[in-house]
């Protein structure tokens, strides 16, 4: 099945591309990759693939604009050193992308922009739009106004949010300086070797060590934690090193390049949303009829009945996880009701609603249809 899988062309990709491939140790832009990486894509344009490029470097390109080389940043100085970055980037990207006739459109986005429900469909209509009409959507995070609290971290989880959650995607590339994942660091130990496959249940993380470059935030645990959101939600990753001559191609054409981490079968946009999305704003604990009732493949929905607790101060239309009387979460979903009606509500039948809350209500405080069981569901 994995292989099959393997080999099934994909019409989209979203692509990430780390600092180190896009600017030099001296923080120099890397023209020879820029060019390389624009006749790829036009290659895959040309054999009707879709590309999402999620491009990083804003900060690396605008710490040398502004000191000397060798000056590191503080963490407070990223944001600044991305606003003057940003622009340069684009720029060099805008003249790669234009030597093989292809038009760029910068998207800048920060979590809230995925995290909150409509923002996510505005610019996942944007990218539709762009794409249809052959455009290169070229992202970054806005470095600029990402605070702490709605900041991806780096753009290894901006990509992976993308791939499933925006601009759906059967593939997503991380494209960095290294070869894949290794099952030790191959820089320091004779005996690592390359994993070529990953299955969705393989815990691999172990195997992730050492941070990203100076300028970059990733690293390869970061790349593994990212990779398996989207393998979760359908789509399958591969993580290479963006150096070889025609790595984009040759993944689409199915050659074994890097490492390549199968997915789970493909969830529905708005069920991959709801999975990838980050804060629940509160919990519902539920009785162990309910549990099995959710965890049944072809399951339920949540009733007010099963639920014996409620944590946190949602709202309607929050997001909140269901966890069991274990503390283990099961299911995560929208909520139809406030924390303090679900509380009201709670341990009763779903007849009873209108009386205890004074009005009609719907039967279900979570909808299966807006609901995520675990990762597979
Ligand atoms: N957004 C940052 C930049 O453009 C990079 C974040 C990361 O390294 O993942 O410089």
């Amino acid at each position: 099945m994995g292989t099959e899988a393997e080999q099934d062309r994909p019409g989209r990709v979203v692509v990430k591309v780390g600092t180190r491939l896009v600017v030099d140790t001296a923080g120099t832009p890397r023209r020879e990759f820029l060019e390389a990486m624009a006749g790829d894509i036009r290659r895959l344009a040309d054999e009707g693939v879709e590309v999402v490029l999620i491009t990083s470097g804003a900060v690396g390109l605008g710490r040398r604009l502004i000191f000397e080389p060798g000056r590191q940043l503080k963490p407070h100085e990223r944001p600044s050193a991305a606003a003057v970055g940003q622009p340069v980037l684009m720029r060099h990207w805008a003249e790669a992308l234009a030597r093989v006739d292809l038009v760029p459109a910068q998207v800048l986005l920060t979590l809230d922009d995925v995290v909150d429900r409509s923002r996510c469909i505005r610019l996942r209509d944007t990218l539709e739009d762009l794409l249809g009409w052959g455009a290169v959507p070229v992202l970054n995070e806005n470095d600029s106004v990402s605070v702490e609290s709605v900041t991806f971290g780096e753009n290894d989880l901006l990509a992976a949010m993308v791939a499933v959650a925006v601009a759906p995607a059967e593939l997503l590339v991380i494209l960095s300086d290294q070869e894949g994942l290794y099952t030790a660091d191959p820089r320091s130990d004779d005996s690592a070797e390359l994993i070529r496959r990953v299955e969705p249940d393989e815990d691999v993380g172990r195997y992730a060590s050492g941070a990203g470059g100076p300028e970059s935030l990733g690293g390869m645990a970061r790349k593994i934690e990212a990779a398996r959101r989207a393998t979760d939600c359908g789509t399958r990753v591969v993580i290479a090193d963006g150096n070889r001559a025609g790595v984009l191609p040759g993944i689409i054409a199915g050659e074994q390049v890097g490492t390549c981490m199968i997915a789970r079968p493909r969830m529905p946009s708005r069920k991959a949303w709801l999975a990838v999305h980050e804060k629940p704003r509160g919990l519902v604990v539920v009785d162990d009829g309910a549990r099995r009732a959710l965890l049944q493949p072809d399951g339920s929905s949540l009733l007010p009945s099963g639920i014996v607790a409620v944590r946190g101060d949602f709202r309607a239309g929050d997001l909140v996880t269901v966890q069991d009387g274990q503390g283990r979460e099961i299911a995560r979903g929208l909520t139809n009701y406030s924390a303090a009606d679900t509380d009201a509500i709670k341990g009763r039948h779903s007849s009873r609603i209108a009386d205890l809350l004074g009005r009609a209500g719907v039967d279900e405080v979570i909808h299966r249809d807006d609901m995520v069981v675990n990762a597979g569901d």
